[in-house]
């Protein structure tokens, strides 16, 4: 495939890299098979643990030069590669999409968000403020500034297999930070490929070799990352079960983590809300992507006066809904991850009929000519109760869980009645609703929209939830500051040393 060339990707990729510089991988070799029809792309060796050490010591090397270069002159570098990511979009969404699965048109806009992040980061790089305070001391002055950490490890998972990535590289760079990344091993031919694009801008501009790693494997890599004093910081986007897991490993050594996990999203639909637009919002949150955004609207609780309407509309719009390859714009869902996630779909849906769920839209696996990787599903609707512990659990796929609710109240309690705290959302054209929503006693999730569904989200803002989501913030606003260590400094330009509080020490 001509894209696959065009990034210089090969049959059998290796998959660890400081730069310009591939040394041999040593561990152990991923296949990567694409979702869409089933075909092995290529192949990715990955590193055993001396790969890991000696990539861990050239990132320990370069920060030391890295962070001296001035940070406007790093947003330079980030500057550059947002351009060389404006030139490959094209190549690198095609491959996000078929190593995926995700739509083209989805493809791109992952790209395009990497090249967001990057015009948001050149920016921040002459934005990266303190503070200044008054002193209680005559002839003192206190500021803080912000200093690099040093290594930022970076996990990822696969449904973004690239975006990720760029939110936390990006800034963790402009910042003075290095970066080692371990993609999903789901996706790991998206991490080659970034990391070559990123190889040249970098060469070209004399950056020194370690500041952009690329360290391909299993869960063992993230481990290794976990438990490594000479990692300060982990950044590790996936399911709440490895977020538990690196943040207790990062906890232990007193490290820094930020932790994007698993979402439980739902949307409110009001009787006050507008149909016709929470039927777009609700649709394409539940089965964009298949299923498969942290963000992707699981739950919608339908106000009691609009349940039947809304459900109608629900049923109408989901039989009118092409399955198939994600690459062909006219299709609306693409398919699973791989066979495990169909496996996953299947048992969830046994689970919910078992628990008394309705399936009002049924699901299944799709079969037949276009469907031959076995990793296409169909998007299906039940009618639950809110405390069903399927529905407690995030099922990474399109199967959308419908409930009742009489007052707003009550509505608030069941959106917010789950483990998960990532996005949500209400429809309604009643202010009093959505200020209520929105207020102190409503919502407890990181993101929470108004005639908006929970799906996707800008890189201006902070994104990441709360609960069993982690607590991170990435990308935009001041998510910068936890890639940096906070400094106080007090400056005494007097003749004598005045201790605080008024102490007095003689002699
Ligand atoms: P996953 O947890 O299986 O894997 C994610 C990454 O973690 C992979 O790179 C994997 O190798 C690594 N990993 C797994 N166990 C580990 C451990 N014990 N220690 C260190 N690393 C480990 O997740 P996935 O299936 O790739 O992705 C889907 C999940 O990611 C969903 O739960 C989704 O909601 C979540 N997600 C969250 C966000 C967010 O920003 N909140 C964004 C994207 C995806």
């Amino acid at each position: 495939m001509e894209f696959l060339q065009k990034l210089h990707i090969d049959n059998d990729n290796n998959g660890v890299s400081t730069g310009l510089e591939w040394p041999a991988a040593n561990g152990e070799k991923l296949f990567s098979y694409s979702p869409v029809d089933g075909k092995l792309i290529a192949a990715a060796r990955g590193a055993d643990k001396a790969n890991y050490e000696a990539v861990v010591a050239k990132a320990k090397d370069a920060f030391a030069k890295w962070r001296l270069w001035p940070a406007p002159k790093r947003g330079e570098i980030v500057r550059q590669i947002g351009e060389a990511l404006r030139h490959h979009k094209e190549d690198l969404g095609k491959l996000v999409s078929y190593e995926m699965g995700k739509s083209l048109q989805e493809g791109y806009g992952e790209v395009q968000e990497m090249i967001d992040i990057c015009d948001f980061a050149v920016g921040l790089s002459r934005q990266l403020h303190g503070l200044t305070m008054h002193s209680e001391r005559p002839a003192h002055r206190m500021y803080e500034q912000y200093h690099p950490l040093g290594i930022v490890g970076i996990i990822s998972a696969f449904n973004f297999p690239v975006a990720v990535w760029s939110w936390n590289s990006m800034l963790a760079w402009i910042c003075g930070n290095v970066t080692i990344w371990k993609p999903s091993e789901k996706t790991p031919l998206c991490g080659v490929a970034c990391q070559k694009i990123v190889a040249e801008i970098f060469a070209k501009n004399n950056v020194p070799e370690g500041v952009s790693n690329l360290v391909i494997g299993g869960r063992d890599v993230g481990e290794w990352m976990s438990n490594d004093v000479n990692v300060p910081l982990v950044s590790a986007t996936g399911s709440t079960r490895m977020g538990k897991a690196v943040g207790a490993a990062v906890g232990a050594r007193l490290g820094k983590s930020i932790l994007e996990l698993g979402g439980n999203n739902a949307i409110i639909i009001s009787k006050d809300a507008d149909l016709d637009m929470s039927l777009v919002g609700a649709v394409f949150g539940a089965v964009g992507t298949a299923g498969q955004r942290c963000t992707s609207t699981r739950r919608l609780i339908i106000h009691k006066d609009v349940y039947n309407a809304f459900t109608d509309k629900l049923k109408n719009a989901y039989k009118q809904l092409r399955i198939g390859n994600p690459l062909d714009e006219l299709n609306h869902v693409g398919p699973l991850i791989d066979k495990d996630a169909v496996t996953m779909y299947l048992n969830a849906i046994d689970k919910c009929k078992a628990e008394g769920g309705n399936f009002i839209v049924e699901g299944g696996q799709m079969n037949g000519d276009g469907f031959e990787s076995g990793c296409y599903v169909k998007p299906c609707i039940a009618e639950v109760k809110n405390e069903y512990s399927i529905v407690q659990h995030e099922t990474f796929a399109p199967i959308l869980y419908v409930m009742k609710y009489d007052s707003i109240d009550e509505a608030i309690s069941m959106q917010n009645g789950v483990p998960q705290g990532l996005s949500s959302a209400i429809m309604t054209l009643n202010l009093r609703e959505a200020e209520a929503f929105l207020s102190h006693a409503g919502s407890d999730c990181g993101i929470a929209n108004v005639n908006i569904g929970t799906s996707g989200a800008e890189i201006g803002g902070a994104f990441g939830g709360e609960k069993e989501t982690g607590g991170g913030r990435e990308s935009g606003s001041d998510a910068w500051k936890a890639y940096m260590r906070r400094q106080t400094n007090t400056i005494n330009y007097s003749t004598q040393l005045p201790l605080a509080q008024g102490i007095k020490f003689e002699f």
